[in-house]
């Protein structure tokens, strides 16, 4: 596995690589990597010739008083970890290339951004579409990889691909749980033992309405309000947000008809986590 820092290094590589003719698979990553992030690997090495994965710890999708900092971070874990996913190239730049001095631009997918976590982060999505833009001009790939655990992230980064032209297909992967249901995710690793057993109301409560839909029910309000319920019977979990919302464009919706997202924000201690399901009724 090669280990790129420089953007020109980066750049070069994915050239050569695209002179030889072969696709090229990318998976953007924070690091701290597990079987989630595995997944997104393994769908890459099966549908793309060559496959890189970027770990980059991107501040401008940080709020001021969010967990950049302590941001998990572990570089020979991942990077051992990839190796043996098979990966051909990781690819991690420093910030100061990636925002070198007098840096201006950003790029904003309007309405999308500003709902869900968006709304609890505002600049989040702006952070996130700009640094995905940017790893897509370096490494030009023919696909890439994202989970839908990161449900508006994915549905953005489509409509941020679509709306410019850009010139990638993008993959959502099922979202990788343990097996008790917890989403994985790098900020599981903040969690006490107690914690641990709270952040379980996530995924029991959208479970809940998943099984309340498929014994009939379409009303997304006392959908949410059982979703709710699971919730606030957990004392250490703060509800951030719970919604039900068309999965296009994120508009909340009254009654389960076709596909919707259940989407739910919540703090488990400080640790703020995600989840979703998709309801189809
Ligand atoms: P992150 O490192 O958290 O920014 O995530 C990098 C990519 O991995 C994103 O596309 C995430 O949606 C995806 N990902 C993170 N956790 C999971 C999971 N549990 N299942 C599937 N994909 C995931």
């Amino acid at each position: 596995m090669k280990v790129v820092e420089s953007l020109a290094g980066m750049k070069a590589l994915a050239r050569e690589w695209r002179r030889a003719g072969k696709t090229i698979g990318f998976v953007p990553t924070m690091g701290y990597l597990h079987e989630g992030h595995l997944s997104l690997v393994r769908e890459s090495r099966r549908r793309a010739g060559v496959t890189v994965v970027s770990i980059f710890v991107n501040p401008t999708q940080f709020g001021p008083n969010e967990d950049f900092q302590k941001y998990p971070r572990d570089l020979a874990k991942d990077s051992a970890y990839l190796e043996r996913g098979g990966v051909d190239c990781l690819f991690y730049p420093a910030v100061a290339e990636i925002y070198p001095p007098g840096y201006r631009t950003s790029v904003e997918v309007t309405g999308l951004q500003d709902r869900l976590c968006g709304r609890s982060r505002p600049g989040h999505f702006r952070g996130v579409a700009t640094v995905v833009l940017k790893l897509f001009e370096i490494v030009r790939p023919d696909l890439a990889f994202f989970g839908a655990k990161d449900a508006q992230q994915v549905l953005i980064i489509r409509r941020m691909a679509a709306d410019l032209d850009l010139d990638v297909e993008i993959v959502t992967c099922p979202i990788v749980r343990e097996p008790d249901g917890l989403a994985l995710s790098s900020r599981n690793a903040y969690l006490g033992p107690e914690e641990r057993k709270a952040a379980l109301a996530l995924s029991t409560g959208l479970r809940w309405a998943e099984r309340a839909v498929a014994a009939g029910e379409r009303d997304t309000a006392r959908l949410l309000d059982g979703i709710r319920s699971v919730l606030e019977a957990e004392p250490l979990a703060r509800i951030d947000y719970v919604e039900a919302v068309d999965p296009e464009t994120l508009e909340p919706v009254a009654e389960v008809r076709g596909e919707v997202l259940a989407a739910l924000a919540v703090f488990i201690g400080s640790t703020r986590l995600i989840d979703n399901v998709r309801l189809r009724g």
